[in-house]
């Protein structure tokens, strides 16, 4: 197998277990292709095998600190990852079951509809493993693989940027109907965000139904998630549900009739929050709970400053717009945008809305997208519950 030989002192951070290897940490490469080599420091020891990318700036994944990656291996990560979900593809349940780095698989991403599995595959090796995963999936127990590569990453690995692929098994239906703590959704595979669904709020969604009550705003609802829980809770009297896609909305009205939500109790609002959270505050409206998932607001480390400025902008004019005791959900999903900084932005926030605000609860991306304590920035997705003061 070729080697990659890193620059000296490069090796600290492969033998912290960080799977991730930059063009500058390269001394010398013995390949130039995508495939497999072997990782050794400056002075020859070995450090791990890696899957090399010419064209990424990431130019070698390590899949592998201990033993040769061969298809055995491989295939027993796969089913490592699949098997420690305890995921029933019978059932309606949908779960991650592949977390890409987190699970020492590089770029790959398994998401799990009542029994059909959507890929996301971001790296040259996720992309050249497809057929080994397609394979494991099929063996344990999927109904159906498909594949979403709508992903713009995809371009920095010299990855074709396309659409929806139906891989394997039966054609998944038009909208799956998923069921998530008693509420049900439904998922298109196919034109909804991601792998059709953001799994990785669905711990979030289940601590703040339980914490909304009254008039509930739900920011960037997407198709409704936090809104359709909230509905289910017999404190609430009415879910008003914003987000810029009137395709979300659309799919989020058909959720709430699934659920069985009387008419009065929800409605839409196809708005930008940010000049809706405006208008509302111009005409003096107010809510007693609210609910803020914005999209990514950071790419990267260098867009921090800018980010902290729009999540503060956002998270000032809810505050403003919440009743006295009410409770205010704000997340944020850039990696780049640390727990510690995003709780300076919030607490600026409360500070310059004149507020005091306590911390309920603190959330994480859900257990079926577990974080790699080697990999800091698997730990992307944050989330505070705050009670306004009296
Ligand atoms: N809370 C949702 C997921 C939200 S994802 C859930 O639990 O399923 C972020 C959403 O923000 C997307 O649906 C996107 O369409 C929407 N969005 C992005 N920018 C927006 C803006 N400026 N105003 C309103 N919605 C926006």
């Amino acid at each position: 197998m070729k080697k990659v030989v890193l620059q000296k002192g490069r090796e600290h951070s492969v033998l912290r277990r960080h799977p991730w290897i930059f063009s500058g940490a390269i001394k010398t490469s013995e390949s130039s292709k995508p495939e497999m080599v072997e990782v050794v420091s400056f002075n020859g020891e070995r450090l791990g095998f890696g899957f090399n990318s010419p064209s990424s700036q990431i130019r070698v994944r390590i899949v592998s600190f201990k033993a040769e990656p061969t298809r055995d291996y491989l295939k027993a990560k796969i089913l490592e990852a699949v098997s420690s979900r305890k995921y029933d593809f019978s059932s309606s349940q949908a779960r991650r079951l592949i977390n890409a780095e987190n699970d020492d698989l590089p770029g790959l991403v398994a998401d799990a509809y009542a029994g059909h599995v959507v890929l996301q595959l971001t790296s040259k090796f996720a992309a050249d493993t497809q057929a080994l995963i397609v394979e494991t999936l099929m063996e344990s127990g999927a109904k159906s693989v498909s594949e979403r590569s709508d992903v713009e990453v995809r371009a920095k690995e010299g990855l074709e940027v396309g659409g929806f692929a139906f891989l394997a098994g039966s054609e998944p239906p038009e909208t799956i109907e998923i069921e998530e703590s008693g509420v049900k959704f439904l998922i298109d595979v196919r034109k909804g965000h991601k792998t059709g669904y953001y799994l990785d709020q669905r711990a979030a969604r289940k601590a703040v139904g339980e914490y909304a009550f009254g008039k509930v705003l739900n920011c960037f609802s997407y198709t409704g998630g936090f809104g359709h829980y909230a509905a289910k809770n017999a404190a609430v009297t009415h879910v008003l549900q914003v987000d810029v896609s009137a395709e979300a909305l659309k799919r989020g009205r058909e959720i709430m009739a699934l659920n069985a939500c009387p008419e009065e109790k929800m409605t839409f609002e196809e708005a930008d929050v940010f000049k809706f959270l405006r208008a509302c505050r111009d005409q003096g409206k107010s809510f007693d709970t609210i609910v803020l998932d914005p999209p990514k607001f950071a790419e990267s480390k260098s867009q921090v400053m800018k980010a902290a400025r729009g999540y503060k902008d956002i998270n000032l004019l809810a505050m403003k717009l919440l009743k006295p005791g009410g409770i205010l959900a704000t997340f944020s999903c850039s990696s780049a945008m640390t727990s510690d900084l995003f709780d300076k932005v919030v607490s600026e926030a409360a500070a310059d809305a004149k507020a005091s605000f306590r911390i309920l609860a603190r959330t994480l991306q859900a257990d079926d997208h577990p974080v790699s304590i080697s990999f800091p920035e698997g730990q992307y997705l944050k989330g505070l519950i705050l009670r306004k003061a009296l």
